[in-house]
């Protein structure tokens, strides 16, 4: 199905980029995108964040601002904060922080001194880069100790953990990540931080919208810090929050600014309080189930076909195959399955012999093709895909990719995503 074009605008003043977009909106429209921290935002959403109210320098919060002419910014910055905390249940939010990553890092500047201790997952094992990585500025300017899952279940260790919070002392730990399938114990990681004497910062950036929804329990009654994205499950702009309880609201806000940011993006901030709206209706919560039910009946299916998934399973929106036994690299599997229409990511898995440009596996998730409206009832066709394009991948068979992606634009036409163009 070929999309109608639109931004008339922007085709008439820039020709060669008005293409790029059209190509892109066809491209999420006839492919099966699988990348889990990814997703469609409403049309709402989209026209919110391309609104003049980015044309506006706004330093400072809502009734504490280095500009004059906030009369409409500082009620935009408030509807965003206030439906934050009630979705959350959180004393305090934050909407200013410009990405995921930034708002980690105001967290760091907010509680801990450079050389400072600090605790997290390991990014091989799924944890994320600003969790103290290494090659991450958190992992340069702090000292990142990291834990992992065991080897044998996938799982968290809980007294690896603790052992390792009372060896270690950190100002921080983070808890979450960007490849772990299962529920995080969020009482357990706040425990061991009382235990420990540190902060602990849930970083809910992949789930936020599966809490939102009441599909994974709330960090909120066991974190001080409540770090999340606002453009994966959420379902809004690229950007992010920060929450937190009411003895930490100052300190996160000096953080974010001064302390690393200047003028908040207010054309994402407002897009945010639309996504924020969204996440309250009752449709949010079959969303956020659906999402799960989906990658559920997908894990199943995969399974049956003998594919290994790290930990077994999913609880979440989330799947993470290994792919050793299929005898396939993750990348070029990865490479092979884009060719057939099927968008994932390679990704290391824990324990994973191979380099991380190289990884073994793949990750996947239900974000997107719950979003288009794809039920349990389709997942038993994707497992078949996956299955038929990993075969192709392992036997270089471009044939069976180039007739997988044809299977694939054919349902998905059936399907049409929300913020894409139509008829
Ligand atoms: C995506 C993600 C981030 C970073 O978000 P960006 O917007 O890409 O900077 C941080 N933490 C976790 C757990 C994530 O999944």
């Amino acid at each position: 199905m070929t999309l109608p074009l639109s931004h008339p605008a922007l085709s008439a003043t820039d020709p060669e980029l008005a293409a790029l977009v059209g190509a892109e909106e066809q491209l999420q429209a006839d492919t099966l995108r699988l990348i889990p921290s990814e997703n469609y935002v409403s049309q709402a959403v989209l026209e919110a964040s391309g609104t003049v109210l980015q044309n506006k320098y706004s330093e400072g919060y809502a009734g504490r601002r280095y500009y004059e002419g906030q009369q409409n910014i500082d009620q935009v910055e408030r509807l965003a904060t206030d439906r934050a905390k009630a979705l959350f249940g959180a004393d305090h939010a934050n909407v200013q922080p410009y990405s995921g990553s930034p708002a980690n890092l105001a967290v760091y500047l907010a509680f801990a001194e450079p050389g400072d201790t600090v605790m997290g997952m390991a990014l091989p094992m799924g944890g994320h880069l600003t969790h103290g990585w290494g090659v991450s500025a958190t992992g340069k300017w702090f000292r990142g100790v990291q834990y992992g899952v065991r080897h044998d279940t996938g799982l968290i260790d809980f007294d690896e953990v603790r052992d390792l919070a009372l060896k270690e002392r950190p100002k921080l730990i983070f808890c979450g990540g960007t490849a772990v399938p299962r529920t995080i114990d969020f009482a357990a990681f706040g425990e061991i931080a009382r235990e420990a004497g540190a902060v602990l910062v849930a970083d809910v950036a992949h789930i936020a919208g599966l809490i939102a929804g009441g599909a994974h329990p709330s960090p909120v009654p066991h974190a001080d810090v409540v770090s999340t994205t606002t453009h994966k499950t959420l379902r809004g702009p690229r950007g992010a929050m920060l929450m937190s309880r009411e003895e930490h609201a100052k300190a996160i806000d000096k953080a974010v600014f001064p302390g690393l940011q200047g003028g908040p993006h207010n054309q994402t901030t407002a897009a945010i309080a639309v996504a924020l709206h969204e996440a309250a209706q009752p449709s949010f919560r079959d969303y956020a189930h659906a999402v799960v039910a989906n990658a559920r009946a997908l894990a199943e299916a995969l399974l049956a076909r003998g594919f290994e998934l790290v930990s077994g399973g999913t609880d979440n929106h989330l799947i993470l195959m290994d792919l050793t036994p299929k005898d396939v690299p993750g990348k070029v599997a990865a490479k092979a399955l884009d060719r057939a229409g099927i968008v994932v990511n390679y990704n290391t898995v824990p324990y994973d012999p191979r380099k991380p440009f190289d990884p073994s596996g793949v990750r996947i998730g239900t974000p997107s093709l719950t979003s288009r409206g794809l039920t349990a009832a389709h997942m038993p066709t994707v497992a078949e895909w996956i299955d038929r394009g990993v075969t192709a991948a392992r036997t270089s068979d471009e044939d069976a990719l180039a007739a997988i992606r044809a299977e694939v634009a054919d349902l998905m036409g059936a399907f049409p995503a929300p913020g894409l163009p139509t008829d």
